[in-house]
């Protein structure tokens, strides 16, 4: 099924980590954090998916994304102005966040589906695993520790820095001894940090039905 695409503009584009932008448009309709949008730059192009990284009671979609370089779209989105045009899909996607005690488990721009429900007020009680290389890869910390605070957990096998968990976000899951089976685990990233954290949540006696993933390939 094709996806039908509307015209949009860019109302802010900002370079938040080198080749990491977020840009924002106007929000058309409601939406459920976790969703995503399809998005080009022209009707005939064949869209790429984008996890909205915005609350669902602001003015704006943001999205949250990375240049890859020999990629098709994310090299020409890096280059919009404010008043530029883009086209956009319906809000769609089924990785909902629930409103338990649930953990948050991602990498990179992975991160983006949780600042959504974190802007929309789902954070409490959550707990969140952030895997990344640099300081600055850990996009938008600040909003987060300020409310999951000790909740929110930072790994990365780059840094050597108080506070930060110094190797993979899989290594530390690996760590620990017992994980809760009653709540729900989300994940968002890449198909191999899917795979990895699933094997290793299954392994420590979290239900597969427990395990809802997000797969940005
Ligand atoms: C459900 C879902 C949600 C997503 N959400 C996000 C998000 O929130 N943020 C985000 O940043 N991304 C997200 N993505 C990924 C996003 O859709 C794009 O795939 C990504 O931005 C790359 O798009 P692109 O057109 O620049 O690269 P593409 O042209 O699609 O290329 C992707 C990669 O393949 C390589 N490549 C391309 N052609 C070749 C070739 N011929 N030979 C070898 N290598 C090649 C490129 O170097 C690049 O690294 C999501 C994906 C899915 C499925």
């Amino acid at each position: 099924m094709k996806t039908a695409l509307f015209e949009t503009i860019v109302t802010e584009i900002q370079e938040i980590a080198p080749g990491v932008f977020t840009i924002s448009m106007p929000r058309k309709e409601d939406f459920r954090p976790g969703q995503m949008l399809a998005l080009s730059l022209n009707k005939k192009e064949e869209p790429r998916l984008y996890s909205i990284a915005s609350g669902n009671k602001a003015k704006e979609y943001r999205i949250l994304f990375n240049i890859k370089s020999e990629g098709f779209l994310t090299p020409r989105l890096a280059e919009l102005k404010v008043g530029d045009k883009l086209y956009c899909s319906h809000p769609f996607g089924s990785f909902y966040g629930g409103n338990n005690a649930d953990w948050w488990i991602a990498a990179g721009t992975g991160i983006a589906p949780f600042i959504s429900m974190l802007e929309a007020g789902m954070a409490e009680s959550k707990t969140l695993i952030h895997g990344g290389r640099g300081l600055e890869s850990f996009y938008f910390a600040d909003r987060f520790k300020t409310i999951l605070n000790e909740k929110y957990i930072q790994c990365s096998s780059s840094l050597n820095k108080e506070g930060i968990y110094a190797g993979r976000l899989t290594e530390y899951l690996s760590t620990l001894e017992k994980l809760p089976a009653e709540i729900n685990y989300y994940i968002c990233g890449s198909s191999q940090l899917v795979v990895d954290v699933r094997d290793i949540l299954i392994q420590k006696g979290v239900p597969y039905n427990h395990i809802i993933a997000e797969i940005y390939f």
